[in-house]
């Protein structure tokens, strides 16, 4: 069979995760995120005391976490830390910070890219993230820079942590979501951009089901179907 691989990156509040779980399904792929493998990564530092800037600390770490990927009949991703479902926990502002932070360590990195790259070998996926198709699967069939304005993405996060009952501002919200763009596109190893072969998607003015539909119809252009 013929394995394809869709890599989307784009800065966090982009509809990455939630749009690429749908088109996923739509195309009967496997949805794989892996922002949400750098939370779990996050939650445990957090959990143990952990500062991601004691970089031996957390390399040493990183082979006792059990970090594991597990799935729901309906194809959605759930996060197991040492065997409990964290799937939620790994949600709040605190942690999606510290993701940030740990996301940076050069030792996190190198940990998780072969995790990323196996999954992406024994089936067809659509995998979300930063570095997807500049370092993780530079050879995708597909590639998409998924992205929208700062203001956009911090109306639909807000919206997003006021449903699960979180007490957000709007410029709270817009502020993190600027300072994790900041960090995310300056660290030092793979740095989150654009990959020159990228297809550029900008949802800024599409409603979730137009998005979904530009999304899913570049990748089949691609895959030539
Ligand atoms: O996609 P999500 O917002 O859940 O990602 C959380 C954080 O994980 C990002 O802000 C980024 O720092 C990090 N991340 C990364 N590389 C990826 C996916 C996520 O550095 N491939």
């Amino acid at each position: 069979m013929n394995v394809i691989s869709v890599a989307i990156d784009g800065p966090s509040g982009a509809g990455k995760s939630s749009l690429a779980r749908r088109a996923a399904k739509a195309l009967g792929f496997v949805y794989v995120d892996t922002g949400a493998i750098y939370r779990t990564v996050a939650l445990y530092c957090s959990e143990n005391g952990i500062s991601p800037e004691d970089h031996a600390t957390v390399a040493a770490a990183l082979p006792k976490m059990n970090v594991q990927l597990d799935y729901t009949e309906d194809g959605t991703q759930r996060m197991l830390l040492g065997g409990r479902d964290v799937s939620e926990l790994i949600r709040t502002p605190e942690i999606s910070m510290l993701t940030s932070a740990v996301a940076a360590v050069p030792e996190v990195r190198a940990y998780l890219l072969e995790t990323q790259r196996k999954l992406a070998q024994v089936r067809s996926v659509i995998m979300d993230g930063r570095d997807i198709g500049t370092v993780v699967l530079p050879n995708a069939t597909v590639k998409i820079y998924l992205t929208a304005a700062p203001e956009a993405r911090a109306q639909r996060r807000c919206k997003e942590l006021r449903e699960k009952g979180m007490d957000v501002t709007f410029e709270e919200v817009l502020k993190d979501v600027q300072q994790r763009d900041y960090n995310d596109s300056h660290r030092e190893i793979s740095p989150l951009k654009r990959a020159d072969d990228a297809h550029l998607v900008d949802t800024t003015c599409l409603d979730f089901e137009e998005s979904l539909d530009v999304l899913v119809k570049v990748i089949r252009q691609y895959m030539g179907v």
